[in-house]
């Protein structure tokens, strides 16, 4: 592989950087609004705003073929995007753009591809993702919740859970049981479904943060247009998988990683302890230095991945291994944050005494849901034991 971008392509990280000093909402670099997403409330139609600009732009959907929308740029481009984004805590492309476009360009009809992936480029619908239940989660492939076909329809009953951002979402894609007397993986079908059609109820859930992010989603004879199917009936665990691998390669944010860490390299040389800056306790450089040489391999292996994907192939272990270290590397960070700033580690932004803007407690609190929300730690380990090291299923 070759590490050196194209000058095209830093003329470009170059632009980005300063569209973004100028269009950031203000405090959004400091707070980290942005990277919350539509995670706060408040936030949500800022973010959504935010999105439509950079759609204007053409940055949402850089890579995908200029026929759907997209500005057919390579996939190198987009990753430097991406880290952009990342280090100014920007909402980047969103679920729409990154799972459910991608997946749509591989696996939906040309039928679908002209309705739905301009609209997406154009960030016109908020999305959300109906895949887990309250009895399927890792085994995601045992979900009950039933289409039956009914003319030209599917007939939708029973529940999606944690279904992030449900509350603010026009549309769903979502995975269905069709035929139960079939094999698990084999009787699924992958539909998108309008928000609004009567028989949909969204329940809030509110996490340990304090923030609503989260929700359980109920279909009470909710009827899905069978023209709304991607792929065909009953094969859509392939569907799902393939989307699952773009969900993955997209988590980690190597470079949100980095800016957190100057963050506190630049807290720990103008903050004492004992009348000496912290920057000079060798327990303290120790764990910072291996925190960066951490987020330094981190980002190497993301260069990998869009590297494969320059090339046309699709990273599946590679974008589980992306995912697990990026998501527990996120987990290291805040704790190493925390154990820097010590107890006023734990005050909210609300607090004039919270260091880094209470970023820290926010960053530490959010990281324990990161390894489970798009397949746990565990569910990575083995996908890379089995199709990344030939292992047998145990
Ligand atoms: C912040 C967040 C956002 C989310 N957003 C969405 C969303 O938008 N849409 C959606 O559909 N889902 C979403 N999820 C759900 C997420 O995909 C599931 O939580 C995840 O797949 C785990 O499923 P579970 O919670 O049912 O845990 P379980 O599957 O019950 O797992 C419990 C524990 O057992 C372990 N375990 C299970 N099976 C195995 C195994 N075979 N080998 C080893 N260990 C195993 C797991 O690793 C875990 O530690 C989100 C979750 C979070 C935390």
């Amino acid at each position: 592989m070759d590490f050196r971008f194209t000058s095209q392509q830093l003329a470009f990280r170059q632009e980005v950087r300063e569209w973004l000093k100028k269009e950031l909402p203000p405090g959004w670099a400091q707070s980290g609004g942005g990277e919350e997403g539509g995670d706060s409330e408040g936030s949500f139609e800022t973010t959504r705003d935010f999105r439509r600009r950079m759609a204007v732009k053409g940055w949402l959907t850089l890579a995908w073929p200029k026929e759907y929308g997209g500005m057919g740029a390579d996939a190198l481009t987009q990753m430097v995007f991406n880290e952009e984004i990342s280090y100014h805590r920007a909402p980047g492309p969103d679920n729409g753009v990154f799972m459910l476009g991608s997946t749509l360009i591989l696996s939906g009809s040309e039928e679908l591809k002209r309705r739905f992936l301009p609209a997406i480029a154009r960030h016109e619908y908020t999305w959300c993702q109906g895949y887990s239940e309250p009895e399927a989660g890792s085994d995601l492939a045992s979900l009950q919740t039933r289409g039956v076909e009914d003319g030209d329809d599917f007939v939708i009953n029973g529940s999606k859970i944690w279904t992030s951002n449900a509350h603010n979402a026009d549309m769903i894609f979502m995975l269905v049981r069709t035929d139960p007397t079939a094999q698990k993986h084999r009787g699924i079908t992958f539909l998108i479904a309008d928000m609004k059609s009567p028989g949909i109820t969204v329940r809030p859930i509110v996490n340990m943060a304090g923030i609503h992010s989260f929700n359980q989603v109920f279909f009470d004879n909710v009827r899905v247009p069978k023209s709304n199917m991607v792929g065909e009936k009953n094969r859509g665990w392939y569907v799902a998988t393939t989307l699952l691998d773009f969900e993955r390669s997209g988590i980690a944010g190597f470079a949100g990683a980095r800016r957190t860490l100057e963050d506190l390299f630049a807290f720990a040389k103008e903050n004492k302890k004992d009348g000496r800056p912290l920057a000079d306790d060798p327990f303290v450089r120790k764990s910072l230095a291996e925190r960066w040489i951490e987020a330094e391999a981190g980002t190497l292996m993301s260069y990998n991945v869009a590297s494969m994907q320059a090339q046309g192939k699709a990273p599946n272990k590679e974008s589980s291994i992306v995912k697990l270290f990026g998501t527990e590397l996120r987990q290291r960070i805040a704790q190493t944050g925390m154990d820097l700033i010590g107890m006023y580690g734990q005050l909210g932004k609300d607090s004039k005494w919270a260091p880094l803007n209470g970023r820290l407690s926010r960053m530490w609190m959010s990281s324990f849901s990161a390894t489970l929300a798009g397949g746990t730690s565990e569910i990575q380990r083995g996908i890379i034991a089995t199709r990344g090291l030939g292992l047998p299923r145990g």
